[in-house]
């Protein structure tokens, strides 16, 4: 069998897959599929409050937090979140830890006074920022940063404090992999196709105080809380992407929860780590022990020549998507929640028997 370490749209769970294919003609008692329902129809609103209901239970999420279901993927809300959290001529402060934080920073630009709180470019990324060096400003409209950087492999073990002003995170690489305290934020965003589904939904998690903050005119479709009004069905909403989600949530709450996400992901992370380490040198991670991300893990081999000959030979051996991202070059395993333990023991275990064969 394959395993697929892509970094997104990423490996779903079979049994997600298995399900939505044993019911993809013929949904519940619709006599048709559930994307050929409408969204406004009692089945579909029926469905779209029952997923609501699972990621509150799931995630414990508190009432005063709205949870809206949107288009448009993490990009789009780089600048939909200026657009509404921020008044024109307010300054919105940003920690930058790799590649995302920084396209969140220059999307959010034409619409807030961008501040640069702190940034780990001077380490190539490959240190968080350390939290006592943050410059932030009590005055922000908001604090917003990357717990989890998707291509350059860095994650936040703990959540910032950045006191009354609210924080607001791209949990896009992370969601969902571990349990999390959702009252330190001010808002939550992720693209789905990662821990959540398939691309082209995207889930917001946004404290409801925050919902009427915008001032400036802008059309409904851009506004949180025409959103939040409408239930996420302002217009028409990707169906089949939410009730692929929904699958998704179900499988999560089986597996037993984000607690028990927390463990395989760990574990995962630790057993490819640890290959890498122990290698001698053979295989590298550059990033500082301490950041770490247990989600996505780049690794270079000793020698850029052998490149080549890795990934045809893993893709044979039925390891896909093992290609690093453009900007790095190398390798990069992708260990979202879909990924079991045996699809990295089968990772780290054709590594060993390449590094004995080219050594
Ligand atoms: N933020 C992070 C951390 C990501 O990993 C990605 C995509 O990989 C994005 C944002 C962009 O997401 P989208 O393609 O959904 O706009």
């Amino acid at each position: 069998r394959t395993w697929n370490f892509a970094a997104g749209p990423a490996a779903m769970p079979e049994e997600v897959l298995r399900q939505a294919q044993a019911e993809l003609l013929e949904w519940r008692d619709a006599r048709a599929s559930v994307m050929e329902i409408s969204h406004r129809s009692k089945a579909f609103m029926a469905l779209a409050a029952e997923i609501e209901s699972d990621l509150r239970g799931l995630a414990a999420i508190p009432a005063h937090y709205k949870v809206l279901f949107l288009q448009g993927g993490a990009t789009l809300q780089f600048a939909l979140l200026a657009m509404n959290l921020a008044a024109p001529g307010q300054h919105a402060d940003y920690v930058l830890s790799g590649h995302w934080g920084e396209k969140a920073a220059r999307e959010a630009a034409p619409y807030v006074e961008v501040r640069i709180a702190a940034d780990a470019r001077a380490s190539q990324y490959r240190a968080l920022p350390p939290r006592a060096d943050w410059l932030l400003d009590s005055g922000a409209a908001y604090v917003h940063y990357t717990p989890n950087e998707t291509i350059h492999g860095l994650e936040f073990a703990d959540i910032p404090e950045v006191g009354s002003v609210p924080l607001v995170a791209d949990f896009s690489s992370s969601i969902l992999s571990a349990p999390l305290d959702v009252t330190r934020f001010g808002m939550i965003y992720a693209g789905a196709q990662k821990n959540i589904g398939p691309s082209g939904l995207t889930l917001l998690i946004i404290r409801e105080d925050l919902l009427t903050r915008a001032t400036r005119p802008m059309a409904g479709i851009f506004r949180y809380a025409e959103h939040a009004a409408h239930e996420s069905m302002l217009n028409t909403p990707n169906t089949f992407g939410w009730y692929l989600a929904g699958l998704t949530l179900q499988w999560i709450a089986r597996c037993g929860g984000l607690a028990a996400m927390a463990v395989r992901n760990r574990r995962k992370a630790d057993t490819l780590y640890a290959a890498i380490d122990g290698s001698g040198g053979y295989y590298r991670n550059p990033v500082d022990a301490s950041a770490r991300s247990r989600m996505n893990i780049p690794f270079f081999l000793h020698d850029a020549r052998l490149d080549s000959v890795f990934l045809r030979e893993s893709e044979q051996a039925g390891l896909l998507a093992l290609k690093g991202h453009r900007a790095l070059g190398g390798m990069r395993a992708s260990l979202y929640n879909a990924m079991p333990q045996e699809g990295v023991e089968a990772l780290v275990a054709f590594m060993q028997d390449f590094n004995k064969r080219h050594g």
